[in-house]
């Protein structure tokens, strides 16, 4: 069963002319080729959106690292304040 491809009656599969408005129906040739381009383009769909998430993990990834590297010098400072506090304190 396909559709009109232009008043979207439904028809059976192969026919050439809608027998309700008389539009000359794409061929199955035509509607496999169709078919085939809109899976690539949804595939290249997916790749993108994949990219898109491995470079926001990537971007995650570094700023967790400045952040790590952040709190190392702090910590090594503040042991570093500690030693030369003055006897007393
Ligand atoms: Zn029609």
């Amino acid at each position: 069963m396909g559709f009109c491809v232009n008043c979207g009656n439904q028809h059976q599969d192969g026919v050439r002319f809608c027998r309700f408005c008389g539009t000359a129906q794409p061929s199955e040739q035509l509607l496999a080729r169709l078919r085939a381009e809109a899976e690539q383009i949804r595939l290249i769909a997916i790749q993108m959106q994949q990219q898109q998430v491995n470079a926001q993990n990537d971007a995650y990834a570094r700023l967790e690292a400045m952040r790590q590297q952040a709190e190392a010098a702090a910590r090594l400072n503040n042991q570093q304040n500690q030693q030369y506090r003055p006897p007393g304190w």
